[in-house]
């Protein structure tokens, strides 16, 4: 086998949207990925989900595996005919030994790619507000080592060079060293004064900044206990940030907020919160799993063509029911004898996507409404599929049963809640480090309740502020013991995202 290739991909600064096209397109392709430390572990979510996964982490100098071990893993994967994303951290060739993999990889005649990324220079430049070039304060930039190779006694660094002149000055790898290279452009001749800003985890909701002056930068790391990975920038343009900082200035920036979510919520809400600055801590409480068993549904499938109507009242609904179908080696065309009716405009366009257009959409967008269309029409006699879930209300088949119709609701979905919470999110709840809390359902109380304990869950949720969508999930919320602090005018998720919005201004 020949065909292996190895694409040395950046992964970018940290932010999982910082990564290239191309990049996302060599992991969707990748049958091998071997990810670094910095290289955010989300971006694996790209790679098929039968792709060799490897960590090849190097922690602060505390190498899990050798440079010379990852250079033959990738030769081997290689010679194997493998497709192998070697996943770096921000790009390949900046700090990043890429070029000791390509030419380990060049001698053993591997082809390899090499996609470039952003680096976290350029990622902290941009999410700190501070350009490394300005047309009226600097026309050049250097990115330095700020930890020479090891075994080096003497500098190989241009101290005088890169100390005057007055060009922004980035170190990597600088913060265990920083006093010792503040001080070495001091005694260069750039003057204490020079601002210098730190900044850790740049590009995510964890970023850090610090600033301060070539003469003080190191004692203020020490004092406030700052820690890599970090980038230090130097320079006069550090004082842009004070009128060009924007990351951290937007409204939920630094707080942890946690968002339950119910069954029929995309990640919208969530979405909102975090380009408002938050870091959101996402909580299902809701888990989609099949039917215990798939008798009845089977035999309602079989029997299609005997079925007048097919009701769907959920997305979900949608999904099972026609993976159903494709499990039985059935398609769309099943359902050509029947007439469809859609809850609403979501379920509409599920079924638009798989190439079937409703014939009933209700104005009201719920079960009442389906009840009151279905009661212009003559229903004696009809035969009526309903795929439900488990837990559904039963005003559908009832009230149709009344009209005379013959009604099969056959379970295609249950709704159970997840046995225990992420693991990020109840660990953030231990560590007492969450601001807020969002419900936007009763069930999403109840559900969390059932998941933690009611008793854990008032005690974790002490101190932590709790915003509800609306007046019947603030009675749950009470009802359970717990205070609502915030609970917008309108019931929708917007005005509850502009409500902490307002809250935390
Ligand atoms: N190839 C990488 C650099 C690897 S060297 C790149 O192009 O960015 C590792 C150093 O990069 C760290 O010590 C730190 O100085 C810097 N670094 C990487 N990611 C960072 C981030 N998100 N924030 C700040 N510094 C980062």
């Amino acid at each position: 086998m020949t065909n292996g290739i190895v694409y040395l991909v950046g992964a970018g600064p940290g932010d999982p949207s910082l990564i290239t096209l191309r990049g996302v397109e060599c992991l969707t392709r990748a049958e091998v990925v071997v990810y670094d430390y910095l290289a955010n572990e989300q971006l694996l979510c790209h790679a098929p989900e039968s792709a060799e996964r490897i960590y090849a982490g190097k922690i602060g100098g505390r190498h899990n595996q050798g440079q010379d071990e990852i250079n033959n893993l990738l030769v081997a994967k290689g010679k194997a005919g493998k497709v192998v994303v070697r996943l770096k951290g921000g790009d390949p060739f900046v700090f990043g030994r890429g070029g000791e993999e390509c030419e380990a990889l060049c001698e053993a005649g591997i082809p390899f790619e090499v996609v470039p990324g952003v680096t976290a220079a350029v990622g902290a430049s941009a999410y700190s507000g501070i350009p490394l070039t300005h047309r009226d304060i600097t026309a050049s930039v250097a990115f330095v080592t700020g930890q020479e190779g090891k075994g080096k006694n003497e500098s190989t660094i241009d101290w005088s060079r890169l100390s005057l002149g007055g060009g922004t000055v980035v170190f990597y790898m600088g913060i265990t060293t920083l006093r010792r290279n503040m001080q070495r452009m001091m005694e260069h001749g750039r003057s204490p004064d020079t601002p210098v800003a730190l900044v850790r985890w740049a590009t995510t909701s964890c970023q850090q900044v610090l600033v301060g002056t070539l003469a003080d930068i190191a004692d203020r790391a020490e004092e406030s206990g700052f820690k890599p990975p970090a980038v230090t920038i130097v320079g006069e343009v550090v004082a842009l940030r004070e009128k060009l900082q924007w990351f951290d200035t937007r409204p939920l920036c630094g707080k942890r907020i946690i968002v339950t979510r119910a069954a029929e919520q995309a990640g919208e809400f969530s979405a909102k919160l975090a380009a408002l600055g938050a870091t959101v801590l996402e909580c299902p409480t809701i888990r989609l799993v099949e039917p215990e068993n798939w008798q009845l549904l089977d035999l309602a499938i079989r029997d299609l063509p005997d079925y007048d109507w097919v009701v769907l009242t959920s997305g979900n609904a949608v999904r099972y029911f026609f993976q159903r179908m494709d499990t039985l080696g059935l398609d769309a065309r099943a359902l050509a004898g029947c007439r469809i009716c859609a809850v609403g405009p979501k379920t509409a366009d599920e079924l638009r996507s798989l190439g079937i257009k409703p014939d009933l959409v209700p104005v009201d967008y719920k079960a009442e409404g389906i009840v009151d269309e279905f009661s212009r029409l003559d229903m004696h006699n009809t035969r009526v599929l309903f795929p439900r879930a488990d837990k559904a209300r039963d005003v559908i088949p009832r009230e149709l049963k009344r009209m005379g119709a013959h009604v099969d609701s056959p379970v295609a979905y249950r709704n159970i809640f997840p046995e225990r919470l992420p693991p990020e999110t109840l660990f953030a709840l231990e560590k007492r480090s969450v601001d807020c809390i969002t419900f936007t359902s009763s069930s999403t109380v109840q559900n969390l309740a059932a998941m933690l304990g009611e008793e854990l869950m008032l005690d974790m949720l002490k101190g932590v502020l709790i915003a509800s969508i609306g007046p019947i999930t603030s009675k749950t919320c009470r009802d359970l013991g717990l205070r609502v602090d915030i609970e917008p005018e309108l019931y929708t998720l917007d005005a509850l995202a502009e409500a902490l919005e307002a809250h935390f201004a």
